[in-house]
């Protein structure tokens, strides 16, 4: 059972300093959720202190900056948004919070928090934000929707995804009357360097697609350090397999240096959230993410997404 806004606001006001979290590997929705609602409540509280934390992930530099916070979390409220369960959690600060608030839009396998929101069917945690926002009346700064407007267009793939509705489409065009220039940001997220599009080629060239539609692609280590690529720069190619018209379901087994495999699943229709979640992962029905602890479990991993692609024929 949801916890309503107004109850979160209640929450916020009580608080002097307020910690906002959210999921290892950022993306831009994780940052626009976490950094737009950091903007909201500086503008909304400027007597708080209000500080978003977490590893400063280079290719979304141009989206924001991350705060540092030294004190006690002891006496903080502390907001997690966007992540489904607690390992996925960036920072351990939350552990020591006087209050936990979870707002996410996955579904909610992990039930964590003091208090909870959660809508799967919302497009991303930056509508929810958004939603929060406006029905609450709050201040949104420029700076804030034009996070919030990035945190959407990145969730739905520019309103291309199924997870697109009515409500997120109405809550793009709130965010469109604040001051930011959206076709810069639309660039600044839709175009890659030389070293991704080396990648998409190396995908295009080398996925192996099956009969029924399935397909999958393995990025080593070898390959990465060859290509000079970091395994948080392979999220702009993760859509690739995806443009071929034949390919339903798709996986891309990314090596770590410490020899497993870092699934990451996407699928046009088939849910595939119950593949990774048998191989300690979890997600969205048609985006998630998992692991592969042997070349066996990477095996497996195909096996079932073909099976799944199959039973759906
Ligand atoms: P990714 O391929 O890493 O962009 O992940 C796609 C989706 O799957 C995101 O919504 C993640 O929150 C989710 N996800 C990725 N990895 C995991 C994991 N190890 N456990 C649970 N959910 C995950």
């Amino acid at each position: 059972m949801n916890n309503t806004f107004e109850e979160i606001l209640e929450k916020i006001r009580d608080y002097d300093q307020i910690i906002i979290l959210r999921h290892q590997s950022p993306d831009p929705d994780a940052l626009g959720s976490q950094c737009g609602l950091r903007e909201i409540l500086w503008a909304n509280f400027p007597e708080k202190k209000i500080y978003a934390t977490g590893f400063d992930e280079p290719t979304l530099a141009y989206l924001t900056a991350m705060d540092r916070f030294e004190g006690d979390a002891s006496e903080c409220l502390v907001i997690v948004c966007d992540t489904a369960n607690r390992p996925r959690i960036d920072g351990k600060i939350w552990q020591k919070a006087d209050c936990l608030i979870k707002i996410d839009h996955h579904p909610n396998d992990d039930n964590y928090g003091d208090l909870i929101y959660v809508d799967d069917s919302a497009s991303s945690v930056s509508e929810i934000i958004c939603d929060f926002a406006l029905s609450l009346h709050l201040t949104i700064p420029d700076s804030g929707a034009r996070l919030l407007y990035a945190g959407i267009i990145g969730d739905t793939g520019r309103f291309l995804y199924p997870n697109t509705s009515a409500k997120t489409l109405y809550f793009a065009s709130e965010l469109a009357k604040f001051d930011f220039d959206r076709a810069v940001l639309g660039r600044e997220m839709s175009s890659f360097d030389m070293k991704t599009a080396r990648l998409q080629a190396y995908i295009y060239e080398n996925m192996v697609i099956s009969a029924n539609g399935a397909a999958c692609v393995t990025l080593t280590q070898d390959l990465l350090k060859s290509m000079d690529l970091r395994d948080s720069e392979t999220s702009s190619a993760v859509g690739t397999p995806g443009n071929i018209q034949e390919v339903k379901a798709w996986a891309i087994f990314v090596e770590q240096p410490d020899g497993h495999y870092r699934v990451r699943m996407r699928s046009k229709t088939i849910p595939i959230n119950g593949i990774a979640k048998r191989h300690d992962g979890g997600g969205h029905l048609l985006a998630s993410g998992a692991n592969a602890y042997s070349y066996e479990e990477l095996e497996e991993i195909w096996k079932e997404l073909e099976e799944a692609v199959s039973a759906k024929k």
